[in-house]
């Protein structure tokens, strides 16, 4: 399926021709996950998997509504992911797992490929939607990375919707809470290896102007320490975006991800090695990432609007939408 979806989409990219006399504009994408891990067939009912799916075509649409408008690329990752982390289906905002003192603590970041811009928030306890102070960060900051209180502190500023801390709360994560301080008890599981399985959300976009851009939110993963940073904040390893290369979003046990800088390193495969997107996130994700010995996925969209969709984990929720007629989601592997 990976590629034959990659197949495709190389397909409409070069039959995007410009008539005589037109500026070509690039050929409009929107890929977005919902978080890699345990998804092996049979993990949900029909019916879950049908919400799950309806749900990434709504975050697909409504980046998708903003490209095909002749909308920025950032505007389109923002909207793909806000409706995720309204979503309590993910990991990110309402619906995030929780720490290991029963906490829920998100964190986000964004950037932007035309300027190399970036915001980045880590451990908000308050901001409904994480990604939008990212992008607050980016845009209204002299700085790229706001942690804790005073992101919290920023987002009032910046008259972001504040929540309370229950807002987040799902019965679901909590049981998954309860679980894993269960096994761990039992010494079943190592608590970090539970459950970073589902969730983490993120998107990539190129828009017609030919800009890219990438955003990643999570509640990070089950039983997280205090003070705990994972990639999702960290530019180059959770998200990274360069017109000259590519935009990547990251999902997997993000302390991998940091030590490889997994973003970054697949951009720089691209832009120094002229690496397609497929090769350069096969090569850090089946290479890399597999000889740490850690797990998770990426999704890469190319300046060219060649896209990839890679991980080393049985699945990972994900869709892509392409001016092309690409419409797609999956949840499982191969
Ligand atoms: N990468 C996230 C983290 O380590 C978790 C995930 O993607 O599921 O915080």
């Amino acid at each position: 399926m990976k590629n034959l979806l990659a197949a495709i989409a190389v397909l409409i990219v070069s039959s995007v021709t410009a008539a005589e006399g037109e500026v070509a504009s690039a050929p409009v994408t929107i890929v977005i996950h919902g978080g890699a891990g345990a998804l092996a067939p049979g993990r949900y009912t029909p019916a879950k998997e049908a919400e799950f799916i309806a749900k990434l075509n709504e975050a697909l649409d409504a980046g998708y509504a903003i490209l095909d408008e002749g909308g920025a690329a950032l505007d389109a990752v923002e909207a793909a992911i806000v409706t995720m982390e309204d979503s309590p289906l993910f990991n990110s905002g309402k619906g995030a797992v929780f720490t290991r003192e029963g906490k829920n603590e998100l964190d986000a970041s964004i950037m932007d490929g035309a300027t190399l811009n970036a915001g980045a928030i880590t451990g908000v306890t308050t901001v409904k939607n994480p990604i939008r102070l990212a992008r607050a960060v980016m845009e209204n900051s002299v700085h790229v990375m706001f942690a804790g209180d005073g992101a919290d502190k920023f987002a009032e500023q910046q008259g972001l919707e504040i929540v309370d801390p229950e807002y987040f709360y799902t019965e679901h994560r909590w049981k998954s809470y309860e679980d894993a301080l269960k096994r761990e008890k039992e010494q079943k599981d190592s608590a970090i290896n539970y459950d970073f399985k589902y969730g983490t959300v993120g998107a990539v976009a190129l828009d017609a102007g030919g800009n890219l851009a990438a955003g990643t939110s999570t509640g990070g993963m089950t039983l997280k320490s205090f003070g705990r940073v994972g990639d999702t904040p960290i530019i180059g390893a959770g998200t990274f975006a360069d017109n000259k290369s590519c935009a990547v979003s990251s999902t997997g046990h993000g302390e991998y991800f940091i030590r490889l800088t997994i973003a970054r390193d697949i951009c720089a495969q691209v832009e120094y090695a002229g690496k397609s997107v497929e090769d350069a996130a096969n090569d850090v994700i089946h290479g890399r990432l597999e000889t740490l010995g850690g797990g998770g996925g990426v999704i890469v969209l190319g300046a060219d609007g060649a896209f990839a969709m890679v991980f080393n984990t049985p699945g990972m929720f994900r869709g892509v939408k392409s001016a092309g007629g690409v419409n797609t989601t999956a949840i499982y592997g191969d």
